[in-house]
């Protein structure tokens, strides 16, 4: 028949409509058997700067939506990051793509352009706009653009048919970005300034959605509120107020925080304290069920996303630290709150229909005055203190001038022409290596040559700081601290391969997993790849597996706990 048909077009013409007509279009519209195992909805949740053993110090107290993950998900309790740079948008960019910061390119948050000799945020875009959902945000807007991958929301939107649907809300830009991908449904975070945003790369305006839950749920209902502890105070682990906090933004130095500004209305600094208060989360939360309800995210036959991720912790943890009243009360709020969320998400897709991946973009080190009070080696180098050190240094090896055009993170800029004047000069070089090394707090330094070689096989540390590198992004002397110490002045933050920046919680629950506690090594860009083989598409480049010691469909996959 297919030959004849192909010696007569008009026959094959026919016969194209009549498949197209007849066949093709029920069969796009559901999913080929294969997809019967699929989830109707992945929830991707990243949780800002939770370490991995606040599961152990806080579980006891949770009995709602983190206590269903525990007891219910399959919990990968050595979950680390194999990469230096433990920041916001690198592990977002990692979660959202199963691969590393040398491969997506996120390798910072911000970092210094040479061409333009500007210090770029790395979802920032001058060729978007910001979308207000409220007052105008003089801002340029964000995208994927810097991103060197797809995210497994792109792969859900281009390889399912119908395309998978992705709407996602953060405090954070670069947190929902890296999550969300390039072309989500409706996906939004919120503007310094106070008000919720999107950017014009996403969406050519408002999304209705969005626009009336937050037309009916106005941010400044919360204006006046106070954050008082959610249990009575002895069921708080640590001294309060914890060693070395320093509370900005008109917080008090322990809880209860009055979030009313300075003013009788709403003002900057009142946008700042509900920020840095459990209430962005439960917003966050709320807003996504609602949004999600709205547009029947979910509904269709195909795997839909939901990507969230909660920023309170982040904000209130490089305040008041890890030993905080405010970090332990911020986990058992969150614990209500993701209760309520997956509540409703029973209620709309259905309990057995959705499947949750839960983690955290980094964790975060306890405040140096803590550790030294501890008795242990720790401390703060001073940014622009030891800039000016490095810079003596080099001046003593290179001779008079500016040698470093920018130091971000732990990584020094060198000006045009110095780094290759540098190695030129081995002699040199050695004398910069080993006056850097002896600086209070720094553990070694590496060339971006060492780092591009990436000969580490003698020297983890090294080959996690090759991970985070990339050679048009990065520096050309990069640092590394010794552990307890931080390069900041106050306050406390993560964005070392130690432990406590680098473990982090995973958990996967709900459809198509098995719960239990897994022992096995992790990552977070296990992640991806894991939802992706639930979903039946293929990543393209990922570093991460499948975890399938925890999918019922794995014959090898352990019973269920009783
Ligand atoms: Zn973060």
């Amino acid at each position: 028949m297919r030959i004849v048909s192909l010696r007569q077009p008009v026959t094959v013409l026919s016969a194209a409509a009549i498949t197209l007509g007849v066949f093709h279009a029920p069969i796009a519209a559901q999913r080929p058997p294969s997809g019967d195992r699929a989830p109707k909805l992945i929830v991707l949740i990243a949780v800002d700067q939770m370490r991995g053993d606040y599961v152990e110090r806080f579980q006891h107290q949770w009995t709602h939506g983190l206590h269903r993950l525990v007891s219910q998900g399959a919990w990968f309790r050595q979950a680390t990051y194999p990469y230096a740079n433990t920041v916001t948008c690198a592990g977002h960019s990692t979660i959202g793509t199963g691969t590393i910061p040398s491969v997506h390119g996120m390798i910072l948050n911000a970092w210094w352009d040479r061409a333009s000799r500007k210090t770029v945020n790395c979802v920032d875009d001058e060729t978007a706009s910001t979308i207000s959902y409220g007052k105008p945000v003089p801002t340029i807007g964000e995208s994927l653009a810097t991103l060197r991958t797809t995210t497994l929301a792109d792969e859900l939107r281009a390889q399912l048919s119908p395309s998978g649907r992705v709407i996602g809300f953060s405090l954070k830009a670069r947190s929902v970005i890296t999550l969300s991908g390039r072309r989500p449904a409706a996906v939004a975070w919120f503007d310094d300034l106070g008000t919720w945003v999107t950017s014009s790369a996403f969406s050519k305006a408002a999304v209705p959605e969005i626009a009336d839950f937050i037309a009916r749920n106005p941010v400044e209902r919360d204006f006046g509120r106070t954050w008082d502890r959610a249990l009575p105070r002895d069921a708080y682990l640590f001294d309060d107020p914890a060693l070395g906090v320093h509370p900005t933004k008109g917080m008090t130095n322990a809880l209860p925080h009055l979030l009313k500004g300075t003013a009788v209305e709403p003002d900057q600094q009142f946008y700042d304290q509900w920020q840095t208060s459990p209430m962005i989360d439960d917003y966050i939360a709320r807003m996504a069920l609602d949004v999600a309800e709205r547009l029947k995210i979910g509904k269709t036959p195909t795997t839909d996303m939901i990507a969230l991720s909660f920023s309170a912790l982040d904000k209130v943890g490089h305040d008041f630290g890890p030993h905080s009243h405010e970090v332990q009360d911020v986990m058992i709020r969150l614990d209500r709150t993701l209760g309520d969320f997956f509540a409703g998400l029973d209620r709309l897709i259905g309990l057995d229909n959705y499947t949750v991946a839960f983690s955290a973009d980094h964790g975060v080190a306890p405040f140096p005055e803590r550790s030294l009070a501890e008795g242990l080696d720790a401390g703060r180098v001073m940014p622009a203190a030891f800039t000016g050190q490095v810079e003596k240094i080099l001046g003593e090896a290179l001779g008079p001038g500016t040698w470093v055009d920018r130091f971000l993170h732990t990584d020094f800029y060198l000006a045009p022409g110095a780094y290759d004047k540098l190695i030129a000069q081995p002699s040199a070089l050695e004398r910069v290596r080993t006056a850097i090394r002896a600086l209070p707090g720094i553990r070694d330094v590496y060339t971006r040559d060492d780092l591009i070689a990436d000969r580490f096989d003698d020297d983890p540390m090294g080959r996690k700081i090759a991970h985070s590198f990339l050679a048009a992004r990065s520096g050309d002397l990069v640092v590394s601290v010794k552990p307890y110490w931080i390069i900041q002045a106050t306050g406390t933050t993560h964005g070392t391969a130690f432990g406590y920046d680098a473990h982090v919680p995973l958990i996967l629950m709900g459809k198509g997993i098995v719960r239990g506690e897994y022992l096995a090594p992790a990552e977070p860009t296990d992640i991806a790849p894991t939802l992706a083989f639930l979903a039946s598409v293929t990543l393209p480049n990922v570093r991460g597996r499948v975890l399938t010691e925890a999918l019922a469909s794995n014959p090898q996959a352990r019973k269920p706990r009783s």
